[in-house]
């Protein structure tokens, strides 16, 4: 004991105010902030521990399909085939919807068009991921399949074409990894638009996108006001594409100041 009161005093004695392990509080304030830059009040964020390989589900996501059940997709779509591990579209049966609802949201999905190259431009591997049911980001198969360019792979569909297309090739499985932020209504305004920023491989396609209101075909697109959270869907387009590890992390805060 009488160690340890000595090693705590040798260390006051040593740094005292001088220890700056977590930070200073003698610098000037973060323009707009209610911080100095390196304060030591400012909060530290949450740990997320990260999956142990690239892809995988970090500690604080909901996996909505890990390869085995669609536990957290709502009922009624039960013919969309779980094999192997992973999920088919069955073509006819309608979109999978999620039983939770979501607002602002990290997202990562992998998906693989059919092996069978069957028909062209949108006819071809065409699904989607619906953001709040409405904010699609384009499935397809954009491998050496011409189609329009706000209508390809990874386009936000009818509004942006992607910045690249990095599409692999038919059965080889693909990853998007999306942050959506939703849009804001008051009082059944739009007070802010949603935004989209997505990866399609590891590579760009939109970085912070303003979307111009849910996805429409062959109109404009325009918003009118929806609640704030809402289902994730996967669209039924009469194709078999394939998805498998999907987990999505809510996006809680994010935007607001700092306190
Ligand atoms: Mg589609």
């Amino acid at each position: 004991m009488a160690r340890f009161a000595l090693l705590v005093l040798t260390a006051v004695a040593m740094f005292g105010q001088a220890n700056h392990d977590l930070g200073y509080d003698d610098i000037p304030m973060l323009p707009g902030l209610p911080f100095h830059v390196h304060d030591p009040k400012r909060p530290h964020p949450p740990v997320v521990t990260p999956a142990a390989q690239a892809g995988g589900a970090p500690s604080d996501a909901i996996v909505l399909f890990d390869g085995k059940d669609l536990s957290e997709w709502q009922s009624g779509k039960s013919n969309w085939k779980v094999a192997s591990g992973y999920l088919e579209v069955a073509p006819g049966a309608g979109d999978l919807v999620t039983k939770q609802k979501f607002g602002d949201v990290q997202l990562h999905v992998e998906w693989a068009a059919p092996l069978e190259i069957r028909g062209n431009s949108q006819n071809r591997g065409n699904s989607g991921i619906y953001l709040q049911g409405r904010y699609e980001v384009q499935v397809l198969d954009s491998y050496q399949n011409p189609t329009y360019a706000d209508g390809q792979a990874g386009a936000l569909y009818g509004q942006w074409p992607p910045l690249a297309n990095a599409t692999r090739k038919p059965g080889e499985w693909q990853s998007y990894d999306i942050v959506f932020e939703a849009p804001k209504f008051e009082a059944g305004k739009l007070v802010r638009p949603a935004y989209a920023t997505v990866f399609l491989n590891g590579v760009l396609l939109h970085s912070h996108k303003e979307l111009m209101g849910p996805t429409v075909h062959r109109q404009l697109a325009k918003y009118t006001a929806h609640p704030a959270e809402d289902s994730l869907v996967l669209q039924d387009h009469q194709q078999p594409v394939r998805y498998r590890n999907i987990w999505i992390r809510r996006l809680r805060g994010y935007d607001q100041p700092e306190k």
